[in-house]
């Protein structure tokens, strides 16, 4: 699990440009809260209606498929597992805030894969609310990849025990690519 200094060594910033970079990329970054991602969100759906899922969930798919090819371009030197490349994007997610995210099923096939987000950055308290496309997006383009596979996709959202939110999300291949 990352430590709280690997979250510092994420970002690189540069108070005299007020210039902020991620240490993966060395792309310029510019660190929007979840609330105001949240607002953007209601903006589409107020525009789009339910089309806004999808073009929110497309964002996240080219978010996803960026990520997956940095993470491709550094771990090249060393063929790694499928379990692997997960764990490294997975602990990307993390560090970038958007909540513990916990993949179960089988890693090294992608058969029954299924993502427990919990404290997902997206998402209110309320069970109703179901925020995740954009997250829902960026998992399906990771797993897309990684696995060769076209991938639907469910999310159910619950509360747990100890009072965390959590988002399932149920992911099954339909088709190989
Ligand atoms: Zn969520």
């Amino acid at each position: 699990m990352p430590s709280v200094s690997d979250f510092q060594s994420t970002y690189l910033f540069d108070p005299h440009l007020a210039d902020v970079r991620s240490n993966l990329t060395g792309g310029r970054m510019v660190v929007l809260s979840s609330e105001a991602m949240r607002s953007l969100q209601e903006g589409l759906y107020k525009k789009f209606s339910t089309g806004a899922s999808v073009i929110i969930l497309e964002m996240g798919v080219s978010y996803g498929s960026m990520l997956f090819n940095e993470i491709e371009k550094q771990s090249k030197a060393t063929p790694e597992s499928e379990a692997v490349s997960l764990r490294l994007l997975t602990q990307n997610l993390f560090k970038e805030g958007f909540g513990k995210i916990a993949f179960t099923g089988d890693l090294e096939s992608g058969q029954a894969l299924q993502v427990l987000v919990t404290n997902c950055a997206f998402c209110t308290k309320s069970v109703s609310e179901n925020k995740c496309n954009f997250l829902r997006g960026v998992i399906i383009s990771m797993t897309t990849r990684l696995f060769s596979k076209q991938f639907k996709s469910n999310v159910v959202c619950s509360i747990s025990q100890s009072a965390e939110h959590i988002c399932k999300i149920e992911l099954v291949a339909v088709k190989q690519i």
